[in-house]
C-alpha cells in the first residue's frame, strides 16, 4: 500500500457524496435534472476579456515564468485601481497586493502561511469548506462561529471566549456570504477590526462575491474601508464571479503589507503564479469589466424562484448579493432529507446546508447559475415541479 500523509485524514467526510451519487443516477436514467447546485457562473466570460487574452497571448514575453515578486505590474495596478474605484480604498501595488491563482488557492495557502500545529483559527459555520479544511491540514484547530438567521448570519464576536480569542491567529470572514447570501455591514467590519486589534490576530476576508449584487444601494463594502483595517486584515478578491472567469484561475489579495509578504513567501515556494497573459486579461477586466448583463439574468431568475416559492407558502428571503438562495427546509425535514426529496421526486438538485457545517443542517442552498436557462424558464419549471410535490 502507498502510505499517504496523515494530514489528509483530517479532511472531513465529503457530505455531498450522497447527492452527487443521486445526481449521477438521475442523469444515467435520462431524467431532466434542474441543477441548482453549482456555484459557477453559467454565462461565458465577456468577449472583450477573451479578446484581451488573445492579444496578450500573442506577446512572447507572456510565455515565460512570471518572475516578478507578486504578479505583473499591470495586473497589480489594475487590482489597486479597482479597489480605489469600487471601494475608495488605497492599496499600494508594490507592497499591499499580490496575484492569486484564484481565491481558493489563496485561502488555502493563507492557512499554511499563518497556522502552526495547535494554533486556532476562528471559522464561520456554515461556510465555504476551505477555511476549515486548510486550517486542519496545517495542523491547526478550528473554533466554530455560528452564523444564524437571528444574527443576520454575522458571527457574534462577543460570544467567543477570551482564552480562545487569545490563542487564535486567524479570523475568517466571507461577505457577501456563501452560502447564506448575507452582506456584512460597515458596523460589523468595524467590530471585527477592533476585535482583531484587541486579540492581535489577522482577519482574512474572502470577498469573492462583492460584485454580485442587485441594487446600487446594497453595494457590498470591503473590510478595507474600515479605519485601521489594513493593520489587521487582508482581503481576497476573485475574478471568478465578478467577470465570469472561474476557469481562468485569477484573483488577488490586498491589505496588510506584512501579511501579504508572509503569504508571498510561502507561495513563491509552491507556485509560479499565473500565465501572465491571463493576468493581463484580468487587468483589462478589473479596469473595464461590466457585469450588469449577467446581474440582470441572475435578478430575473432570483425573482422567479423566490416569488414562486413564496407563492407556495415558503418563506424565502431574496438575497441582495450573491447568486445563492439560502432557505430553511420545511418542518419534519433536515437539509439532507429535503435535498434528497427534491432530487428524487422533482428532479431539482439543491445543496443540503449540512455540507457547509452543522449550522446549515436546517437549510438548503439553491444557486441561480443554471446552465441553459435563458429567460428564467428553468427556475419557473423548478417552482412548478416543487408545487406538485406533497411535502
Ligand atoms: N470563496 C467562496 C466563498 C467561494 O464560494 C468560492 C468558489 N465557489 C471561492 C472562494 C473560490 O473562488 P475562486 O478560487 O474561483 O476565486
Amino acid at each position: 500500500m502507498i502510505a499517504r500523509a496523515a494530514r489528509l485524514e483530517k479532511i472531513p467526510p465529503y457530505l455531498f457524496a450522497e447527492i452527487a451519487a443521486l445526481k449521477r443516477k438521475a442523469i444515467a436514467e435520462g431524467r431532466d435534472l434542474i441543477d441548482l447546485g453549482i456555484g459557477d457562473p453559467d454565462q461565458p466570460t465577456p468577449l472583450p476579456i477573451v479578446q484581451a487574452l488573445n492579444e496578450a497571448a500573442l506577446l512572447p514575453e507572456t510565455h515565460r515564468y512570471d518572475e516578478t515578486a507578486a504578479g505583473w505590474t499591470p495586473f497589480l495596478e489594475a487590482a489597486c485601481a479597482f479597489c480605489r474605484r469600487r471601494f475608495d480604498v488605497t492599496v499600494d501595488p508594490a507592497s499591499e497586493a499580490m496575484l492569486l491563482i484564484g481565491s481558493k488557492e489563496g485561502l488555502a495557502h493563507t492557512a499554511w502561511a499563518f497556522i502552526d500545529p495547535g494554533d486556532i483559527s476562528l471559522v464561520p459555520d456554515p461556510a465555504y469548506t476551505v477555511y476549515k479544511v486548510s486550517t486542519l491540514m496545517a495542523g491547526g484547530e478550528t473554533y466554530t462561529m455560528p452564523l444564524t438567521e437571528e444574527h443576520a448570519f454575522l458571527p457574534d464576536l462577543a460570544a467567543i471566549p477570551a482564552d480562545v480569542a487569545k490563542r487564535a491567529k486567524l479570523l475568517w470572514l466571507n461577505y457577501p456570504n456563501n452560502p447564506t447570501g448575507a452582506v456584512a455591514t460597515p458596523r460589523f467590519y468595524a467590530d471585527a477590526v477592533a476585535f482583531a486589534r484587541h486579540y492581535d490576530l489577522l482577519i482574512v476576508n474572502d470577498a469573492a462575491y462583492t460584485e454580485v449584487y442587485y441594487d446600487p444601494a446594497d453595494r457590498p463594502p470591503s473590510i478595507l474601508q474600515t479605519p485601521g483595517a489594513k493593520e489587521v486584515s487582508i482581503e481576497l478578491h476573485s475574478l471568478s464571479k465578478s467577470f465570469n472567469m472561474t476557469g481562468w484561475r485569477l484573483g488577488f489579495a490586498a491589505g496588510n503589507a506584512e501579511a501579504i509578504a508572509v503569504l508571498n513567501k510561502l507561495k513563491s515556494n509552491v507556485d509560479s503564479k499565473q500565465f501572465p497573459a491571463v493576468s493581463l486579461a484580468g487587468a483589462y477586466a478589473l479596469l473595464n469589466g461590466d457585469n450588469s448583463a449577467t446581474i440582470e439574468i441572475y435578478r430575473k431568475r432570483r425573482d422567479i424562484l423566490c416569488d414562486g416559492l413564496n407563492a407556495l407558502g415558503w418563506s424565502v428571503k431574496k438575497p441582495s448579493a450573491t447568486f445563492y438562495v439560502w432557505t430553511r427546509v420545511p418542518e419534519g425535514h433536515d437539509s439532507m432529507s429535503f435535498a434528497r426529496l427534491l432530487l428524487e421526486q422533482a428532479g431539482v438538485l439543491v445543496i443540503p446546508g449540512i455540507g457547509y457545517g452543522a449550522y446549515g443542517s436546517d437549510y438548503i442552498r439553491m444557486s441561480l447559475t443554471v446552465l441553459g436557462d435563458k429567460e428564467g424558464e428553468r427556475l419557473a419549471e423548478a417552482v412548478e415541479r416543487i408545487a406538485r410535490l406533497r411535502i
